[in-house]
């Protein structure tokens, strides 16, 4: 601080000039080291670094240009302002003198006044520079702190987004089955619904209904009815993978299959695979009127989505041909056929 005491090390080979400094800068309060030597000076500021340098120049075995460049070639020492106070009042020992890191020149004989006033600009300078510093280290703390919360918040919102999201996941699956509920299915079949529109391609859809289930709940009991439909689940889902990830537990014993991108052939061959497949697993039902076992019932119906009509319409169609294929005696399919709209062609 400007007026508040500092710690200085005074630097002659003559005894008379460092006692006079000596008591001039102690009558201001500050603290004095005083040496005659160099080599000791350099010893002191190692272990006890002040916070200004007086620095004769003409001194016997370690000049004062010497001394000034060590202390400027050690990291301890290299920020502590060295002022000359010299009988060579040269222009060229001047210039050394600054050259070597000096901050300020005093020529002996010296003024006392001169002396205390350029002591004191120095340190001044050099409190504001220790106030700068800490003011700079206290907004890096600060910057610091901000980006660490910064972080937090970032890592906040994506806990939030990924709680969002399994919450999303947990309100669209079917908890048994663990495939998409009806929610799941109306929410992505609408998006097709909307990516098929921009590029006019029919949608297909699938309704899948096991026959005969009411009955086989009754007969084998609930539980062993949960263990079917989630293995139907499981065959269909392993049956369409390679096509869709839009498979879901439409209702109590529907499944709902949403397909774009193949034929109606493929999809065809894709029905009887499932049917095909489950009728082998051979899944005794002995309440069923029409078969040993456990099978299926399909309708299947396709549209090309536009805006003037709505998913709800491919659900009706697919829904008819389900009903088409009950009619026909079950374990079996039926295709709605748009031409003749209230004539669905069993297959
Ligand atoms: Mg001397």
């Amino acid at each position: 601080m400007p007026n508040s005491p500092a710690s200085i090390l005074l630097i002659d080979d003559t005894l008379e000039n460092l006692q006079l400094l000596a008591s001039l800068l102690e009558i201001e309060g500050h603290r004095i080291k005083r040496t005659t030597s160099g080599m000791m000076a350099l010893q002191y500021a190692q272990l006890e670094p002040p916070d200004l340098i007086l620095l004769d120049i003409n001194m016997p075995k370690m000049s004062g240009f010497e001394v000034c460049r060590e202390f400027k070639s050690s990291g301890i020492t290299v920020d502590i302002p060295v002022i000359f106070i010299t009988a060579l009042d040269q222009m060229e020992n001047k210039i050394k003198a600054f050259e070597l890191g000096a901050i300020d020149y005093i020529i002996k004989p010296f003024q006392e006044k001169e002396v205390l006033l350029r002591v004191k600009t120095q340190l001044t300078i050099q409190a504001q520079k220790r106030q700068l510093l800490a003011k700079n280290q206290a907004l890096e703390e600060e910057i610091k702190k901000r980006k660490e919360a910064e972080i937090e918040i970032v890592n906040l919102n994506n806990q939030l987004k990924y709680q969002a999201l399994a919450l999303e996941k947990l309100a669209t699956t079917d908890f048994l089955t663990q495939i998409a509920n009806r929610r799941g299915f109306e929410q992505l079949m609408q998006k097709q619904w909307e990516q098929l529109s921009l590029n006019c391609m029919p949608l297909f859809l699938i309704l899948c209904d096991i026959d005969y289930f009411k009955q086989y709940n009754d007969h084998y009991g609930h539980l062993a009815g949960d263990e079917v439909l989630i293995l139907v689940a499981e065959v269909i889902r392993s049956q369409v993978e390679l096509f869709t990830d839009l498979v879901a537990r439409y209702g109590g014993e529907e499944f709902g299959i949403v397909i774009s991108g193949i034929n109606q052939e493929q999809i065809i061959e894709l029905i009887e695979n499932i049917r095909q497949k489950i009728y082998l697993i051979n899944i005794t039902h002995e309440s069923s009127s029409v078969s040993d076992r456990l099978t299926l019932s399909f309708g299947l119906a396709s549209i090309i989505p536009s805006p003037e009509a709505t998913p709800q319409c491919l659900i009706n169609r697919a829904d008819k041909a389900l009903y088409q294929a009950k009619a026909n005696g079950r374990n079996c399919y039926s295709i709605y056929q748009v031409i003749h709209s209230s004539v669905i062609e069993q297959n």
